[in-house]
């Protein structure tokens, strides 16, 4: 019914398109409670069958359930997404000078330590200067988040990541951040179409996801003022993402390296 009245009242496209996206972010928020349920009960249930191998119903349920628990997980990264980007989307900008390099730097421990407690290459980082923007830190995080876990994600298997981030301070006032990777390139034709939401350019496995985050990327990072890009590198495989955000009020440039 909430459904069918949002077609009947709306007649202007754009406030149509903010009302979806608004029901979006209630119907996610609501499936959040149940399906934590069937996530963590089809763990606990992975978990005891594998402490009981001989009995008879582990052979005939332990499929059913491996499956159930990974359906739960894909239909959870599609509900943080959603809500992530209904943040990005509605909530009012709380913009401070943020240190670029100190949230940059909790992202990459973070993620080196995930690589090795899920048995995978950790990925290597080089970190440039980092200068300070103005900004919602909470956006900029998620912001750097996601384009720091597409860069280690869309690599080769058994390939080590490796990132560079840094940024320069251009002469209008903004910053240009730069995340490089060397990993496995945008095909041609995409360049553009991966920003759309549900967009993915590699479906196929080991490369999974929602396709929504560049999506909310994109809409960080325009809510500041700025704008996101992408090129294929030219001395090597990979591809480098490319944001540009206002300068921090107190703009002090980190030392270069340092
Ligand atoms: P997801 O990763 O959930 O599929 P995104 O919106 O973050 O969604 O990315 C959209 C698509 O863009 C991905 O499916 C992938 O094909 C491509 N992509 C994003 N980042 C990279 C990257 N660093 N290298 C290669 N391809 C990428």
């Amino acid at each position: 019914r909430y459904v069918v009245s949002i077609f009947h009242d709306v007649t202007d496209e754009r406030r149509h398109r903010d009302e979806l996206a608004s029901f979006a972010g209630i119907v996610a928020h609501d499936l959040l409670n149940p399906l934590t349920t069937v996530q963590g009960w089809s763990e606990t249930v992975v978990e005891l069958l594998a402490d009981a191998p001989e009995h008879p119903a582990v052979a005939a349920t332990s499929d059913g359930v491996t499956r159930i628990r990974r359906a739960a997980t894909r239909m959870r990264a599609l509900i943080d997404d959603l809500l992530a980007y209904t943040l990005a989307r509605d909530s009012a900008l709380a913009a401070t000078d943020v240190d670029l390099r100190e949230v940059v730097s909790d992202i990459v421990v973070a993620r080196i330590d995930q690589a090795y407690s899920g048995n995978r290459p950790a990925p290597r980082f080089d970190l440039g200067a980092l200068d300070p923007v103005r900004g919602d830190r909470v956006l900029l995080r998620q912001l750097l988040d996601n384009l720091i876990s597409n860069a280690i994600k869309y690599t080769a298997p058994g390939v080590t990541p490796e990132i560079r981030i840094a940024s320069t301070l251009l002469g209008d006032g903004a910053v240009c951040v730069e995340i490089t990777d060397n990993g496995i390139g945008i095909p041609a034709g995409h360049h553009d179409s991966i920003f759309d939401n549900f967009h993915r350019a590699h479906r196929s496995a080991p490369y999974s996801g929602t396709g929504l985050g560049l999506g909310i990327c994109k809409r960080i990072v325009e809510r500041h003022g700025g704008t996101l890009t992408v090129r294929d590198n030219r001395d090597g495989p990979g591809s480098t993402f490319a944001f540009t955000l206002p300068a921090a009020h107190a703009a002090a440039r980190n030392p270069v390296g340092g």
